[in-house]
């Protein structure tokens, strides 16, 4: 079963909105090397296990996949923070509630060209499970044949190519909320590209002659660099709160990424402070206030009256 603990796992970084790079980070979250697919997987693959003698890897997939459901939950609000005000909104972090369509233009006219309409349309300014083409994510991502060899080499794949993908988006924009997230999951990813060939190499793999780690050199992005210097992608969390995780078992010794650094484990990040984002009347969301009520009943009974008058 699962804790829920009201932090986020990493700090969203305030910055003006950008609907088009929300679009980008949908595919890091609904596409099919995105966060859902991690998540779905690693948790799939781990609640199928079999093989008791096995229980550290299980406790591996089992810990990775937890922490991807933060990782979900992070871009997910990062793109919500992203889209949040109607493209025409102009508003500062110290203006938070600025007046969307001022000067004459409709409040969210600009859905019609920017990104994803649906965010604006069928969402209320906020994420969706789809890629960044608008596809709805799919169960049938999911990989999980059964055998470890192969679940662990399709994960590897996984990883390195969710982390390519985020490195493209990374030089698409330079919104800081955008680019905070993904230098994280990409240093998380690299995590967890070590956990996977870690315990690749535990089953007899050479891996460092066979299949090196594909290499994106993001280490050349300030934002990773930064969290690579606090040795965040040597790192492993079990979320396991009652520490009967065996993950430390495999994560552990020197990393196959050949930095220099150490594997080790903890139970969990420490997380930051999470806010809930303001109401945007224009999207009707989170509900009609009592103003727009009265509107939309004056209206009606005029249009009432208009019909009335129309009857023979
Ligand atoms: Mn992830
Ligand atoms: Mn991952």
């Amino acid at each position: 079963m699962f804790l829920h603990v009201q932090r986020m796992i990493n700090e969203i970084v305030p910055d003006e909105p950008d609907p088009a790079a929300a679009n980008a980070l949908q595919e890091g979250l609904g596409g099919q090397f995105g966060e859902m697919r991690t998540m779905m997987q690693y948790l799939f693959q781990s609640f199928n296990f079999r093989g008791p003698t096995a229980k550290p890897y299980r406790d591996l997939l089992h810990g990775i996949g937890t922490e991807e459901i933060g990782h979900v939950e992070l871009i997910g609000t990062t793109i919500a923070r992203l889209t949040d005000g109607s493209p025409r909104y102009t508003g500062k972090a110290t203006k938070p509630v600025d007046e969307p369509g001022k000067g004459g233009a409709t409040p969210m006219a600009d859905a019609l060209s920017m990104g994803n309409i649906h965010h604006f349309l069928v969402g209320g300014q906020g994420a969706l499970p789809v890629d960044s083409a608008g596809n709805p994510w799919s169960g049938s991502y999911v990989y999980n044949s059964g055998n470890l060899v192969l679940d662990l080499l399709n994960n590897l794949m996984l990883e390195s190519t969710g982390r390519l993908q985020k490195c493209r988006i990374y030089e698409m924009t330079d919104n800081k909320t955008a680019r905070a997230t993904i230098a994280y999951l990409i240093v998380r990813d690299q995590a967890h590209e070590n956990a996977f060939a870690k315990a690749l190499e535990s089953l007899g793999v050479n891996w460092g002659s066979v299949l090196p780690i594909p290499k994106t050199s993001a280490e050349q992005f300030p934002e990773v660099k930064k969290l690579l210097d606090q040795g965040l992608q040597s790192i492993q969390y079990t979320f396991s709160a009652d520490n009967m995780s065996d993950a430390a078992k495999l994560y552990r010794g020197a990393s196959p990424s050949n930095d220099g650094t150490e594997l080790s484990t903890a139970i969990m990040p420490e997380g930051t402070p999470i806010t809930i984002a303001p109401e945007r009347r224009e999207e009707f969301s989170p509900g009609l206030d009592p103003e727009l009520l009265a509107l939309i009943q004056a209206t009606a009974e005029v249009e009432i009256k208009a019909a009335e008058g129309n009857a023979p």
